[in-house]
C-alpha cells in the first residue's frame, strides 16, 4: 500500500526515510492506463516513485473546466495500489498556494502558440506547478507522457534553461483499442461523441502515412487538417505539423536536421476538448 500524503512537511519526512533514487509521475488525478504506464515505467527506473495527484488551479482559464474537473482520490489511490508506488502526493490548494504566488514562470515565446493560443495562461500554471513539485519532491527523474507533447517540450526547455537538476523522460501515448488517446476528459464523452472524436487519431494516421510515403510537411499537415475539418460532430481548433522540440512550424521553417515532426491537434467534440499528436519522420 502506497502512503498518502497531503501536507509538504510530511512529504519531506516521508521522502527522508527513503533510500536509493527517486522518480516522479505528476497527475491531476482521475487516472486511467496512460498514467498507469507512466507509473510503471517510472518504477523500471527508479528504487522509489512519487506520485502527485492536484487538480492545479493556475492552468486553468476562466472558462475551463477546474470545477468540473473529475476528482476520485480513493479510485485513484486504488488503482496506484494495483501498481505499486511508494507515496502519493494529494494536497489541498490552500497546502500548495498558501497565498497567491507573486514570483511566476514566464514560459517564453512556445507557450503563447497553439495551445497557448486557445489556453493563453495555460502554460505558466503548468510550468509554475512543476517548477513546484519537481522543488518539493527533488526527484532523479520525472516522467511525462507525449500526450501533453507541448507541455513536455516547454518542461524539457524549462528544466535546461533553469539547469534544474532533474532528468526528464517522456512515455509514449496510450491509446484505446480504438485508437483514441487515453485522456481524463474521455469521460465526458457521450455515446455518440465517442464515435466522433476517434477521428483525431485516424487523421493524424493519414499525415503519418502521407509522410511515410514521401509528403512534405505541408501535404501531410494538408491531408490530416482536411479529414479533420470534414469529420462530423468535430470542430478543429488546430492541425499543424511542428518540430517537436522548439513547436515551430515546419511547413514555415521547413524540416529540421533531426528529421522529426510532430502532428499536433486540438479540436472540440461536443463541448469537450481533445487534444492529440503523432510523430512522424520527414527523412524517407
Ligand atoms: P494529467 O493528469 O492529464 O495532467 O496527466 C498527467 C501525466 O500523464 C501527463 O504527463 C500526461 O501527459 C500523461 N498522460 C495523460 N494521458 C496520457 C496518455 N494517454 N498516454 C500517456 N501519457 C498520458
Amino acid at each position: 500500500m502506497s502512503e498518502l500524503i497531503s501536507t509538504k512537511a510530511d512529504l519531506r519526512s516521508a521522502l527522508d526515510q527513503l533510500s536509493g533514487s527517486v522518480a516522479l509521475v505528476m497527475t491531476m488525478g482521475a487516472l486511467h492506463e496512460g498514467h498507469l504506464s507512466l507509473v510503471r515505467a517510472a518504477k523500471e527506473a527508479a528504487d522509489h516513485v512519487v506520485v502527485s495527484i492536484f487538480v492545479n488551479p493556475l492552468q486553468f482559464g476562466p472558462d475551463e473546466d477546474f470545477d468540473s474537473y473529475p476528482r476520485q482520490l480513493e479510485a485513484d489511490t486504488a488503482l496506484l495500489d494495483t501498481v505499486g508506488v511508494d507515496l502519493v502526493f494529494a494536497p489541498e490548494e490552500s497546502e500548495m498556494y498558501p497565498r497567491e504566488p507573486l514570483v511566476r514562470i514566464n514560459p517564453g515565446p512556445m507557450a503563447t502558440v497553439y495551445e497557448g493560443t486557445t489556453r493563453p495562461i495555460h502554460f505558466a500554471g503548468v510550468l509554475q506547478v512543476v517548477h513546484k513539485v519537481l522543488n518539493l519532491v527533488r526527484p532523479d527523474v520525472a516522467f511525462f507522457g507525449q500526450k501533453d507533447a507541448q507541455q513536455l517540450a516547454l518542461i524539457r526547455t524549462m528544466v535546461a534553461d533553469l539547469d534544474m537538476p532533474v532528468q526528464i523522460q517522456a512515455v509514449p501515448i496510450k491509446r484505446e483499442e480504438t485508437g483514441l488517446a487515453l485522456s481524463s476528459r474521455n469521460t465526458y464523452l457521450g455515446e455518440d461523441e465517442y464515435i466522433e472524436a476517434l477521428a483525431l487519431n485516424q487523421a493524424l494516421a493519414l499525415g503519418k502515412d502521407a509522410a511515410r510515403h514521401g509528403s512534405s510537411p505541408e501535404q501531410v499537415r494538408d491531408v490530416s487538417m482536411k479529414y479533420l475539418a470534414e469529420a462530423p460532430g468535430v470542430k478543429l481548433d488546430y492541425l499543424a505539423v511542428v518540430d517537436p522540440e522548439t513547436f515551430e512550424d515546419l511547413v514555415e521553417v521547413g524540416v529540421p536536421a533531426h528529421g522529426r515532426g510532430l502532428i499536433i491537434t486540438a479540436a472540440w467534440v461536443g463541448s469537450t476538448r481533445l487534444i492529440d499528436n503523432r510523430e512522424v519522420r520527414f527523412d524517407g
